[in-house]
């Protein structure tokens, strides 16, 4: 068997002898880009199944059929942490949804805050997490949420998962160390940081616990980046 160096997502159930059938842009990827041909192998995974190597049976112009043969990975999903982030430039939205899924969050949140200016488009972003899965060899892609306003989120919030504010305002040490283990969200503000509306709310909050990031302000994808690197030490899948 050759060795599968390519790695895609899928959406249809994988299990052993299970045919896969790829349409056009794989299709196209696939065995004209790549050129793959008859009894080629590739990694396949749909975000629930693990990963499978896959053999190529038909490998048409606009269509082929892959089938699965043996599982290579099983489904390790990651840490139950969400991100919460209000939208920036567009290729710095990008950045974070991809580092968000290398990083290991479970769940991706688009939040609209009061100086939020930019719009985004969730399909693409979604997209863009299917590619950093692929990419990272996660068996997971976390779920890209549409827009929701801060203020509407944070009204319907179960109040067990916690929520780790990137707070730009707070000087000092952070106090994550002391924070209880179980379901988190963190929330990274816009480039115009936190309204004082905003902040008073959030500081009122039982189930909110601010954090440092440091002396220096951060752009808020450098942000997303260091506040999931310092929950996944402290309360995460690096221990
Ligand atoms: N314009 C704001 C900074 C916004 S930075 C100001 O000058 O104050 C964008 C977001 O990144 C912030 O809302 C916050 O969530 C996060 N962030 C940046 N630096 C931070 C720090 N040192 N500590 C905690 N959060 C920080």
């Amino acid at each position: 068997m050759t060795e599968a160096r390519i790695r895609l997502y899928v959406d249809q159930p994988l299990a052993a002898g299970q045919p896969v059938a790829v349409g056009d842009a794989q299709a196209n990827y696939l065995f004209n880009v790549m050129r793959l041909s008859l009894g080629a192998t590739v990694k396949l995974f749909n975000g629930q199944d693990g990963e499978w190597l896959a053999g190529v049976e038909h490998a048409g112009k606009r269509q082929g059929i892959l089938r699965c043969t043996v599982q290579s990975a099983p489904l390790m999903p990651p840490p139950d942490l969400w991100l919460l982030f209000a939208p920036i430039k567009k290729a710095r939205t990008d950045f974070i949804v991809e580092k968000a899924v290398e990083m290991g969050a479970a769940r991706i949140l688009p939040v609209q805050t009061r100086f939020t200016n930019e719009r985004i488009r969730e399909d693409k972003l979604r997209a863009h997490a299917v590619e950093a899965a692929e990419q990272c060899e996660a068996t997971y892609v976390p779920p890209v949420d549409d827009l929701i306003p801060l203020d509407k989120l944070l009204a319907t919030w179960t109040p067990t998962r916690r929520i780790l504010w990137a707070d730009e305002g707070l000087q000092g040490r952070t106090a994550l160390l002391q924070a209880p283990p179980g379901p988190w969200a963190i929330l990274i503000g816009p480039e115009g940081g936190f309204s004082p509306e905003e902040r008073t709310k959030l500081r009122a909050l039982p189930f909110v616990t601010p954090i440092s990031l440091g002396p220096r302000i951060l752009r808020a994808d450098t942000a997303a980046v260091a506040a999931l690197t310092l929950w996944q030490t402290t309360l995460g899948d690096w221990l």
